[in-house]
């Protein structure tokens, strides 16, 4: 393969950058010339690309975010789109594409594949919820930051008597809030996946309170509990609770930060095994990391479909907040 073209799509996660920079400097040590598509799949339909040097993605291992930077494109998801990126792909004579990104980014892998065009993609979502990977490029550095928030919190909490609740992102999976709830020591872990409601939620944190607990923190999944309404019932329930709730949401702020080395290394794997994949004539696999070990799966047996919480995590989480 001479010629092979990147990008990045979805949302933005620490690690992208370091995955990009790899998939430049193995297709240039494989002989290929690399291209690098801005802003994902929209930038793709509008033939935004240019070529990359192995010095053009100098300095970036270490940045947050996505140099060619990410868009979400509706349009893409229609035949007519994905007929405007395949005819640039051809005008630009790109052989083949590396897709780093999330679940809905590999299902629009999986539909240019089916299209006859090579594609190979890379496991990249802070949500952790796609299949063909154990973990994906930014979840640690962004279940650091949700950590370093949340002792913060803890800090603050046990002053006041206090209850806290901390909603961290994930969309519709809570692995990142279950996860920074078990490693935080949380009171309650709020996620999609199992369904509650504010009068548990405060039954939990009054026991903790009376099992002689200083703090009561909440995790809550962005995808699972709106947030002003749990914060309303709290209120409502002030006198007879017996303490107030305060909510702090993380929102992007979980997204934005540097790398940490898991994530540089992670994703300089991926980007490079993809890379080899992809010029070896390989077309239509994820390339993840699979109890440790570099792993491909086929797009087939994974486009569309999401992660299920780890339950042995949610019985941990239980037991461990007692
Ligand atoms: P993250 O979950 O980390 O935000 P993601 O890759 O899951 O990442 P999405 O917004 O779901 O993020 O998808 C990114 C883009 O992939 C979409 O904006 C769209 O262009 C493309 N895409 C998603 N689903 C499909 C589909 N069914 N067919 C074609 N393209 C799709």
């Amino acid at each position: 393969m001479k010629r092979i073209a990147v990008l990045t799509s979805g949302g933005d996660a620490p690690g992208m950058n370091a995955a990009i920079r790899a998939v430049v400097r193995t297709g240039l040590f494989l002989g290929a010339e690399v291209f690098g598509v801005r802003r994902g799949y929209a930038g793709l339909m509008e033939a935004d690309m240019q070529q990359l040097g192995a010095r053009d993605v100098g300095g970036i291992i270490q940045q947050g975010g996505t140099v060619l930077g990410s868009a979400r494109s509706e349009e893409f998801k229609t035949p007519a789109g994905r007929a405007k990126a395949l005819a640039n792909l051809r005008e630009f004579r790109i052989e083949g594409l590396v897709v780093i990104g999330g679940n809905g980014s590999q299902t629009g892998a999986y539909e240019l594949h089916k299209m006859g065009f090579p594609v190979v993609g890379v496991a990249s979502t802070i949500d952790n919820d796609l299949l063909g990977s154990d973990i994906t490029i930014g979840v640690d550095t962004a279940l650091n930051i949700a950590l370093e928030a949340i002792d913060r919190l803890k800090v603050t909490a046990a002053s006041h008597r206090r209850a806290f609740m901390v909603q961290v992102m994930g969309r519709n999976c809570g692995y990142l809030a279950l996860v920074s709830g078990i490693a935080g020591g949380a009171e309650a872990i709020v996620i999609p996946e199992v369904p509650t409601n504010p009068s548990a939620i405060a039954k939990t944190l009054r026991d903790a309170y009376a099992r002689g607990k200083a703090n009561g923190i909440i995790v809550v999944a962005e995808g699972a509990y709106d947030a002003d309404e749990l914060v309303g019932y709290f209120k409502d329930h002030k006198e007879s609770l017996g303490f107030e709730l305060r909510a702090t949401t993380l929102g992007h702020v979980q997204r934005g930060g540097a790398p940490g080395a898991f994530d540089r290394l992670l994703a300089s794997r991926l980007g490079a095994s993809a890379t080899q994949h992809l010029c070896e004539g390989t077309s239509g696999v994820l390339v993840g990391m699979i109890k440790n070990q570099l792993a491909t799966t086929p797009h087939e047996e994974i486009a569309g479909k999401t992660k299920l919480i780890d339950k042995d995590l949610m019985r941990l989480a239980d037991v461990l907040a007692r």
